[in-house]
């Protein structure tokens, strides 16, 4: 097991140290930072409905104004065209069947009928009236105070969440930031993006650590890796699932026991074995006899088939076939500890993808490396169960953050700079629509200077600098400090001599 509480500082290269303060810096002078304490007045609404989106919430202790508890299943989608805030969510209220609806997020119970809302038709569809503290409803929707569910202080959620966009802007303008941008050396940029890549892993990170000490830190990363198995598109209902891994991970004594108990509590099960392709049938009656004499036990938490989504999905994707995955992490039962020793152990930048891919990829599975679903015909060639971008994903997004806030938990100095160190060098990960946006307005270009993101770590300073600044100013960037930030990064030689 790695001990994250030793080690001594290595010396960082004074120019990370100096762009990564920069950086931070401008944003405490500008108000990117947390300005609440928590004894003082409501948060804004705009925070509100971040927290909501982003569950940054004790999850397991959601209870209404009249005692009932809450699952949020799934939190629902932010609204672009007027009415509720959130779209679509699907909660599960004391013992009842989950029901989809939307969530209105107001400051005060009183905000109801002052938006007139118990006049707008539009609201009726309204099942979850959230709001940041009450004595009393005023919706017929079932009420849910905040104030005292935060899985964090709400200074430290405003300093994370406050720049979370609720929606994207619509594409397609350059950038007042593109000309600065372009007299900025070379170097100094790739510093600029690290150290906008830095405040990313340590916002990341910091939802590790508030979730890690409700749930352990081993729960956490369970959550996570889950988490991204999900995608965009099955992200809480993966969440859901790991919430239960203290009820399906206990007792399973073989792969087809895990495999069975996540996928019937899934409810992604097919309920027929008839006209299933060559093999199918075979397997899935092995699951289905596993799960059956089981279900009755797990009958109160198995997640409704209409939570997953498979529009746009693709087939390799697919959350059987994750989750048929996760159950092979599960029943080797030493994942957490091969990650931990991989971080205290020397690895060549060349080899940190392999070296992470050799940890998290299976040897192979009997149904799932020759299927992407249950319905799919047996494939030529057995495929792997992981690709590359997606250890890629995971490493940024989950066991790197992960790593980097057990390390700083535990004041190993030496530990948490090579984690900044691997999350720097990683190699660039999938690109997507929200890069190619962002290299075309700030860099006025669909590639960076030096040709793709060579790094994922510059990917994610770029979806930084996008998050913090693109998402909230209009197409003509009115009002955004970014180009202010980059003329003084020039101007006021604080990268002078990187050439
Ligand atoms: S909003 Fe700001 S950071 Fe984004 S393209 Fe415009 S000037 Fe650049």
């Amino acid at each position: 097991m790695l001990d994250f509480a030793r080690g001594s500082a290595q010396k960082q290269s004074c120019v990370t140290q100096l762009a990564k303060s920069f950086y931070a810096d401008w944003r405490t002078r500008h108000g990117r930072m947390a300005v609440f304490q928590d004894a003082a007045d409501p948060p804004p609404e705009r925070l509100l409905q971040a927290i909501w989106q982003h569950q940054r919430l004790r999850r397991d202790q959601l209870r209404t104004l009249d005692g009932q508890s809450v699952r949020v299943l799934h939190p629902g989608f932010a609204s672009v065209e007027g009415g509720p805030d959130f779209r679509g969510a699907v909660l599960q209220f004391g013992e009842a069947a989950p029901v989809t609806g939307d969530v209105e997020v107001d400051l005060r119970t009183s905000g109801w009928r002052a938006h007139g809302h118990d006049q707008n038709p539009a609201f009726c569809n309204v099942v979850l009236h959230v709001v940041w503290d009450a004595d009393r409803a005023a919706s017929g929707a079932a009420t849910l105070p905040l104030r005292a569910a935060l899985d964090s202080t709400l200074a430290e959620l405003s300093s994370q969440l406050e720049h979370a966009s609720l929606r994207l802007l619509p594409e397609n303008l350059r950038g007042q930031c593109a000309a600065p941008l372009r007299d900025l050396p070379a170097t100094a940029l790739t510093e600029l993006l690290r150290a906008a890549a830095h405040v990313r892993l340590q916002n990341k990170a910091a939802a590790f650590r508030a979730r890690a000490q409700h749930v352990g830190w081993e729960q956490s990363l369970w959550e996570g890796l889950f988490r991204a198995l999900g995608y965009k598109h099955n992200f809480w209902p993966m969440q859901s699932l790991a919430e239960l891994r203290p009820r399906w991970l206990p007792g399973a004594d073989s792969l087809l026991t895990l495999q069975a108990r996540l996928l019937g509590l899934s409810g992604l099960l097919p309920a027929e074995l008839s006209r299933r392709p060559a093999g199918a049938d075979d397997y899935l009656r092995r699951v289905w006899d596993c799960w059956w004499r089981e279900r009755a036990e797990f009958a109160d938490a198995t997640l409704p088939r209409k939570l997953w989504r498979f529009h746009g999905l693709r087939p390799a994707n697919h959350p059987q076939r994750r989750l048929a995955l996760a159950a092979h992490w599960a029943q080797a039962g030493n994942l957490t500890a091969r990650i931990e020793r991989w971080a205290g152990a020397v690895i060549p930048d060349k080899k940190l993808l392999d070296s992470l891919t050799n940890i998290l990829q299976v040897a192979g599975d009997d149904y799932w490396s020759w299927h992407w679903t249950f319905r799919s015909a047996r494939m030529q060639k057995p495929q792997p169960l992981l690709g590359e971008k997606r250890v890629t994903d995971l490493a940024v997004n989950v066991i790197l953050p992960w790593l980097w806030t057990r390390a700083a938990a535990g004041k190993n100095e030496k530990l948490r700079l090579e984690i900044e160190k691997r999350n720097a060098a990683w190699p660039a990960g999938e690109d997507n629509a929200v890069l190619r946006l962002a290299r075309q307005r700030l860099l006025g270009r669909s590639t960076l200077r030096t040709g793709a993101e060579r790094t994922a770590g510059e990917q994610q300073g770029l979806l930084q600098i996008v998050r913090d600044f693109c998402d909230h100013a209009n197409t003509a960037c009115a009002g955004c400090g970014f180009p202010e930030l980059v003329r003084n990064l020039f101007h006021e030689n604080k990268v002078g001599g990187l050439e």
